[in-house]
């Protein structure tokens, strides 16, 4: 496979931009190699600057459930586009795209629109503070929610490619009210809860992890979420810039049956263009400013384009059979892995969940960041490489959560399980 163009082009980008990147998750630092630069998709595949042809499970870091280029999404946009690109006053693509959110999103009665999940998680985080009146959050070891100062802390898949277990730069008075736990550990939270109770605003939480790698959370820890925040008087914060609209259209809080206070929203709502949103009752959201005493705003927030896009994509999800037909082929990728794994004898661990999954080469199963930290890194990107030169696009990071679209055929499923058949022929873990 012949990549010389993209070499060249990033080469360029490095002198350019800090390695040549605007997102350290694209740099293939847990990998090795040359970020490949991609010169258009469609559907299920992307082709490169040097016209290799590949299926993608990128997909955007999740935003393309409808795969790539999608006719109605480009046709909103487009629409969208001809009658100008932003304003900086209100439109009707706002009311649209809210009332989808606020239908779909069982514990969402009101939304604010943002630019990027980063955005949403850092605002939700400041209106659990105004709301309570408190400054302490507890998150999850290996939960990434944005870059925000408070949150950037054993905070998953980029920072742990990385090798780096914080970031520099961080406000620490700020990351030193930020409690952390184990994910799925039930017993850890309710003894934080025990000593720090009454100074905790809120608990953030992936509800199925996606940045540690897959890591559905189990039912008994999502419930003592919502007990010991209810009983202390904090509120529960679901980060569902992966899970909402991909593992259901209600978002995994319809999966759990559990009724989160605040709402994170990106990705998917937004149809491939820059967006993010946070919501929860009216009574809270009465807080945000013009309401309320906790400002927050943004010049392009809530943008026509990103608005249209993003309402094309979830009207289509809405009324068609989508979720049942990616859980489908999510499962039957899901099986395929594992099959292909025992043949070899190779040890894996696939998890999944409705549109994502990730294959940790772990002999035990993956419940948490330290399991996902021990599975077998360098097999990973033996099979990273093995599956690309087969045509196989997978994040390039063992702790990140391939995306299937409604867009992947079962042509492709198939492809990708022939492909592995062969990658697993080159791993001795
Ligand atoms: N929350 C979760 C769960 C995410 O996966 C991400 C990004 O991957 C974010 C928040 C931050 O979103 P953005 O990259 O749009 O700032």
């Amino acid at each position: 496979m012949r990549t010389e163009t993209s070499k060249r082009l990033h080469r360029a980008a490095a002198r350019l931009i800090p390695g040549g990147v605007n997102s350290p998750a694209r740099a293939w630092s847990a990998v090795g190699g040359n970020p490949l630069f991609i010169a258009r998709g469609y559907g299920s595949h992307i082709t490169d600057v040097d016209g290799n042809d590949y299926i993608d499970y990128v997909c955007s870091w999740g935003p393309l459930i409808l795969g790539h280029a999608h006719p109605a999404v480009l046709e909103a946009a487009a629409r969208a586009m001809e009658t100008g690109t932003s304003f900086g006053a209100p439109t009707e693509y706002e009311n649209r795209a809210a009332s989808l959110i606020v239908d779909g999103i069982e514990s969402v009665a009101m939304t604010r629109f943002v630019n990027s999940g980063t955005e949403a998680t850092m605002s939700a985080m400041r209106l659990a503070r105004a709301a309570t009146g408190r400054d302490m959050v507890l998150k999850f070891d290996g939960g990434y929610h944005g870059h925000d100062d408070a949150l950037l802390v054993r905070a998953g898949s980029g920072v742990a490619s990385q090798g780096i277990a914080d970031s520099a730069g961080i406000n620490s008075k700020l990351a030193s009210d930020t409690l952390i736990a184990p994910y799925n550990d039930v017993d850890a939270v309710e003894s934080l809860f025990a000593e720090y109770g009454r100074k905790i605003a809120c608990v953030i939480v992936e509800p199925v992890a996606g940045n540690m790698g897959v890591v559905p959370a189990n039912s008994e820890f999502i419930a003592t979420l919502r007990a010991s925040t209810s009983a202390a008087g904090a509120l529960l914060i679901f980060d569902e810039v992966i899970s909402g609209f991909r593992v259901a259209y209600g978002g995994a809080q319809s999966l759990y049956k559990a009724k989160p206070d605040i709402t994170v929203l990106g990705k998917i709502i937004g149809g491939g263009f820059p967006v993010g949103a946070y919501g929860g009752s009216a009574e809270l959201m009465s807080h945000v400013a013009p309401l309320g005493e906790m400002y927050q705003a943004g010049t392009l927030s809530g943008n026509p384009v990103a608005m249209a896009a993003g309402s094309a994509t979830l009207e289509l999800l809405r009324d068609s059979n989508a979720h049942a037909d990616l859980d489908e082929k999510t499962r039957r990728l899901a099986e395929g892995m594992e099959a292909v794994f025992r043949e070899a004898e190779v040890s894996a661990c696939v998890n999944s969940a409705c549109g994502m999954l990730t294959v940790f080469f772990a002999d035990s199963p993956v419940r948490n960041m330290a399991d996902a930290l021990s599975s077998n890194h360098i097999a990973f990107s033996r099979f990273f490489h093995a599956m690309l030169n087969q045509g196989v696009y997978l994040p390039p990071s063992p702790f990140e959560a391939w995306f299937v679209s409604l867009a992947h055929s079962d042509e492709d499923i198939e492809l990708t399980i022939a492909a592995a058949r062969d990658a697993s022929s080159s791993l001795d873990a």
